[in-house]
This record gives structure tokens, sequence and C-alpha cells, in this order.
């Protein structure tokens, strides 16, 4: 008799990954370089050294090494809350009545309560090795911000972080855990810069933007002796760092002799899914073996499915370098959607180019139906997730109710980056029935492909 797999595959301690996976070394099609917005040339290890850490600058332009050392430092802070478990999801399989196998890898088992502490950590490693006095950074939602103040205070580095107005005042929960955690939080746009002072004067009552915080967090960066600006998702080293998440869930599979057929994780910059994905795409690259890699994201911000392959600003300042990506233009603003880690416009260069190649599909997915899979799956699964990690479980339910319909048992694997407890507005507006869909139509896209730079 098959040996039954068990509800939770946990590794050893000393089974988490000693080194990061860099897919690009393995792309034969490498991400277009980021360009330098004046000269649009590309941008040099020099030119980016005064807003990023050295190290990172590395990281960030290196396409060709595979593998790279994670330093003990990083390994301690990771024994804090890794290897994460996968988990098999026998109680959702059996209330779908699939004969499909799901899988999912948790990452919100940490006070940050989601994957970003993974790459955090090892940003706010590389500053402290550099000597800096501290880092600087915008958060929307404040994910990124969480984990952000909680590895600066693991390496006694000062932290500022710029958050969008409207956050600050109306997630008041997140913005205190920062601040418990040593954080200096500055609603944006702030009097404190320069481009704050500027955009407050042109618009008094403004509720503040992502793009607007990050205009203020690499000025205070790069005006400051010893602070470097880092930044949470989209770049090609946070990728990096996140691929501890599919090594790790590799190793699990290995261990109970299993494969996934369909990898499914939801994109917002592309970091976690880069991760989840990298040593299964690193084997389908090298044409070791073949796996069905799909990511989901807002029918709100629809980057991948709707957008273009083509350079353009990550910021609405334009001041960031240019990068090509699939991208719905730097000056689109989505509607509202509880999914604040899923709506930025454009979409990590990497998982860009390997989606342009089609070895990666993309779906968009409307919020109530990622709502109805949220509510569904803390229901069954007991945990209670984030709205963003409930779009990848939206699709696993959608292809195991396939499954259903054929009767195939295949295996699939999905990211659950994150839990939802300061999320619950978002919750109380759909459990009220309150919650909206909007779609962006073809006019309401226009203007932000019409204002790409032209390259
Ligand atoms: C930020 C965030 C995301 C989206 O970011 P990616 O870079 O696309 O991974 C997804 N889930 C959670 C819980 C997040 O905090």
């Amino acid at each position: 008799m098959e040996q039954k797999i068990p509800y939770k595959i946990y590794l050893e301690e000393s089974d988490i990954p000693r080194q990061w996976y860099n897919m690009r070394a393995d792309m034969k099609n490498k991400p277009a370089p980021l360009l330098n917005p004046g000269t649009l040339q590309p941008l040099s290890a020099e030119e980016l050294a005064p807003v990023f850490c050295e190290e990172l600058v590395q990281q960030e332009l290196d396409d060709t090494t595979p593998y790279i050392d994670i330093p003990e430092e990083i390994l301690g802070f990771y024994k804090m809350y890794r290897p994460s478990p996968l988990m098999r999801a026998y109680r959702l399989e059996e209330a779908l009545g699939t004969p499909a196998k799901i899988y999912y890898k948790f990452e919100g088992n940490n006070t940050s309560g989601s994957h970003k502490l993974n790459s955090a950590i090892a940003q706010a490693y590389y500053a402290k090795k550099q000597g800096l006095m501290g880092v600087t950074t915008e958060t929307g939602a404040g994910q990124w911000g969480t984990a952000l103040s909680m590895a600066c205070a693991y390496f006694g580095l000062d932290c500022k972080v710029y958050m969008v107005k409207v956050s600050y005042e109306q997630k008041p929960f997140r913005r205190e855990v920062m601040r418990t955690y040593g954080a200096s939080v500055t609603p944006s746009p702030s009097d404190t810069t320069n481009v704050g002072q500027k955009i407050l004067a042109e618009h008094p009552n403004t509720t503040g933007s992502l793009g607007c915080a990050i205009s203020e967090a690499v000025e205070v960066a790069t005006t400051n002796e010893g602070y470097r600006y880092v930044l949470g998702s989209v770049l090609s080293q946070v990728v990096l760092h996140q691929s501890v998440i599919g090594l790790e869930t590799k190793a699990a599979f290995d261990k109970i002799g299993q494969k996934p057929d369909i990898i499914i994780g939801c994109a917002g910059g592309g970091s976690n899914l880069g991760g989840l994905i990298a040593p299964f795409m690193g084997q389908k690259l090298r044409d070791e073996a073949d796996y069905r890699i799909v990511a989901v994201e807002p029918a709100s911000c629809p980057s991948f499915t709707r957008g273009r392959y083509a350079y353009d600003f990550c910021d609405t300042g334009m001041i960031c370098p240019l990068a090509k990506m699939y991208t719905l233009g730097s000056s689109f603003i989505p509607s509202p959607n509880h999914a604040g880690g899923l709506r930025f416009h454009g979409m990590s260069t990497i998982l860009s180019q390997l989606y342009d190649d089609k070895l990666m599909e993309a779906v968009a997915v409307e919020q109530t139906s990622v709502f109805d899979a949220a509510t569904q799956f803390a229901r069954i699964e007991g945990i209670l997730p984030a709205p963003e990690s409930s779009h990848a479980i939206r699709v696993a339910i959608d292809e195991a109710l396939k499954c259903k319909e054929t009767g195939e048992d295949k295996t699939i694997l999905f990211g659950l980056t994150g839990t939802g407890y300061f999320d619950m507005v978002a919750y109380e507006k759909y459990n009220d029935g309150v919650m909206d869909d909007y779609i962006p139509t073809d006019e309401d896209l226009a203007p932000g492909f019409a204002a790409l730079p032209k390259v």
C-alpha cells in the first residue's frame, strides 16, 4: 500500500537551502536590462550605487551565476521561521470532491504575516554589512514595511517607511506594528521631502499613491549620508531571495517522492511566484522536467493578461530606472482593490520574459470570486488567507474542479503567501455584500499605454 502523505510535510532546519537559485542563469532569453531614464543606456553598477546597497546591485545585475550563497547571518534569521510547511490540503480536496491532489506552501507563519520577510532580512543584512545607518522604503497596505521593520530591528538599522497616506490613516494596525519594531512611519506625501512638498502644493488634499511614496523614499535615501533605498518586490534581487520558497518546496516534494503538475501563484510584482517556481522553472529551462505554471492577477490590475511588454517606469514619479516588463503604464491607477499587494502596474522583468517566451501562463480573476475562495478555504483549512494569496486559492480550486470533471488526479501546488488578519475591512465588505468588481475597459487602459516612454 502507498504510504500516506502527512498533512504537513516538514523539513528539518538543516534542510533550509544554503544558496539562493538565480533562474536568470538558465534563461536562454535573458530579461531585458534596466535602462537609465535619461540616457536610455543599460544602467551600470556605479549608477545604481547611490540608490541601492552595493551587494544588492551586484545581485540585481547578475544574469549568469546560478547559485548564490546565503550568508550565515541571514540563515540564522531564516531559522526563526523556516523551513515553512508544505501542506497537503486533504480537507479541501474532500470538500471539493476532486481526484486532484492539492498542496500549498504556507509563508504566513511569521509576525509580518507574509513571504516578504525572506527578502527584507537579506536586504537589511547587506545594508548592515556595508556599514549603512539605515534604509528607506515605501509601503502601501503595509506588508513590506512590516517585514522590513522586523528585519531592521534584528540588525539594528534605522528604518524610514513612507506609507501612502490613505493607508496610514485607514490601516493603523500595520503602522503600529512597524513602529513597535522601531521604524519611523511617515504618511506620504509629506513635507519632509522636496517631492512631497511639491505634490502637496499642487494637490493639498491628495491621499497619496505608491508612486509618490517611492519618490519620497528615494529622495531621502539619496540625500542622507548612510542611507539606501530598498524595495520589496519587482526587482530581480527580490525574486532571487524568494527562491528559498521554491527550493524548500522542491525538497519537500522530493522527500515524499511526488512532483506537482500545475504550480499556481498570485502575481503583484512577481516575487513570491518567481520564488516558488524558481527550481521548477530551472528544470523546465534545462529541459529536465515540465510543469504548467500559472500566474494569477486581479482583473482590476491585469498587467500580464492585458498589459504591453514594453519599457516603462516603475514609479509614477518617473525617477526610477526603466524596466522592460508587462505593464499597464506607470500612470495607470487601478480601481480600489483589497489585495493591495497586487495593485502594481508592472511585473518582474524575469517573469515578463518567461511569460513572453510562453514558459508560463496568466489568468485574471475577479475580487468577489477571490473572496468566495478565501472564505471557503478559511472554513475548510483553518487558515485565514491574505486577499493577495486568495487569488492563487481561487485558481487552485478552479483547477481542482476541472479535474473533478475530467477525472484526472493532477497534483496542484499553490503559494499561500500570507495571512489576512490585517485585511478585515476587505472581509467586512465581502461579508456585507458590498464588494465591487470593477474591470477596466479598453478606454480606461488606453491613457496608460499612450504615456509609455518611447524607447
Ligand atoms: C506583497 C504581497 C504579494 C504580492 O507581491 P509579489 O511580489 O507579487 O509576491 C502577495 N501576497 C502577499 C501576502 C503580499 O504581502
